[in-house]
């Protein structure tokens, strides 16, 4: 037991080889442990444990795998100077979660208890936090319905877990500006719908659509409204911010946009710093005009993964449309500068928004 939380150990009675920092990629690499617990209608939450990270076994009707209940949480743990590990706002992600479990008719998780599980694990896996600059680990929480019951209605069991997976530094090959197809045939998400929870079937939905505007020569898809086909809400899993004039403008969140924690992050940082702010609805047009007569300064997508990336070139009714000449930036470099130090620690930190861990 650890402590008095109620959380078992069992630690991997063999580590795995660790792969090398400066080859990581994303996803691709799972660390020793993980954490998992249960929830049944009649216990609530138990079993809670950390253990070697290891394969499910599952009932072929297992609800996630017809139904779809199934959320997750991306977040990092960065290392900072002297070994020091944070986590940004987490506690974000965990209310987020809850959030989408009432949507999805799931449980919602206990984030002290979860909090504290996360510490345990990481401290537990602390070597697998890379060691390179701009590499991080990259944190999974997942909750999923697991009933053995081919009826559609909410699970009586589900299982929550947490799995760590070091990822490479995303600007590798420098901080470059993306080029993004707008979508006119597919939309991602409808107000009413679960468009604002990390819910795994909008990310299916949004695989063809993305697939084809990579096939195109474009890194993301940009997504319109989904009634009038007009109004900007997200490129790919990011949130979009434009510079408009000496105003910085997001589409306002409504049920259909993902309410990131960058984004969020974003909206306050740029405030303190004296930009105006704006959550606006924000038509494609009006982005398309404001680029052709120079108001438009420049446009970058927020997330957890990526932190900022510039948009240079945007793709709408075969119309191609360059943002700030096809070139970072300034607002963006400074935010993903801004953001990267505090994330490892390196920058005062007055937003109270890291954690250190170990
Ligand atoms: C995760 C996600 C985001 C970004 O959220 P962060 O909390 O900033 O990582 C934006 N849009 C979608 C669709 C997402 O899944």
């Amino acid at each position: 037991m650890l402590g008095e939380l109620d959380i078992s150990l069992e630690k991997a009675g063999e580590l795995k080889q660790k792969p090398a920092d400066d080859n990581l990629g994303f996803g691709q690499h799972f660390s020793d442990h993980m954490f998992l617990m249960e929830w049944s209608r009649k216990q609530g939450w138990n079993n809670a444990r950390i253990c070697p990270y290891h394969k499910f076994e599952m009932d072929p009707a297992s609800t996630v795998l017809h139904y779809g209940q199934a959320i997750f949480e991306g977040l990092k743990a960065y290392r900072g100077k002297d070994d020091q590990v944070f986590l940004f706002r987490p506690e974000d992600n965990f209310t987020r979660m809850n959030e989408g479990a009432v949507r999805m008719s799931m449980p919602r998780i206990p984030v002290d208890k979860v909090m504290q599980a996360l510490k345990a694990l990481l401290y537990l896996d602390r070597e697998w936090i890379p060691k390179v600059e701009g590499a991080s680990l990259y944190i999974r929480p997942t909750l999923i319905g697991v009933d053995q019951y081919l009826g559609l209605k909410p699970a009586d069991q589900y299982l929550f877990y947490i799995i760590l997976c070091p990822v490479g530094a995303y600007y590798a090959e420098g901080f470059n500006p993306t080029k993004i197809f707008v979508s006119t045939d597919y939309v991602r998400a409808v107000k009413g719908g679960v468009g604002h929870v990390k819910t795994a079937g909008n990310y299916a939905a949004s695989l063809l659509a993305s697939e084809e505007a990579k096939k195109a020569g474009y890194t993301q898809v940009l997504w319109l409204d989904a009634c009038e086909r007009k109004y900007i809400e997200e490129v790919g899993t990011s949130n979009i911010f434009f510079v408009l004039g000496d105003q910085v403008i997001t589409p306002p969140l409504g049920g259909s946009i993902l309410p990131g924690i960058t984004r969020d992050s974003v909206l306050k940082l740029v405030s303190s710093w004296g930009y105006q702010v704006e959550e606006r609805p924000v038509s494609i047009d009006e982005i398309l005009e404001s680029a052709a007569d120079g108001r438009l300064k420049e446009s970058f997508a927020t997330g957890t993964a990526a932190v900022i990336s510039p948009v240079g070139e945007l793709f709408y009714n075969n119309q191609t449309h360059l943002i700030n000449k096809g070139v970072t930036g300034g607002l963006s470099q400074r935010l993903f500068d801004e953001l990267q130090a505090i994330q490892n620690g390196e920058q005062e930190d007055s937003f109270k928004w890291t954690v250190r861990v170990g």
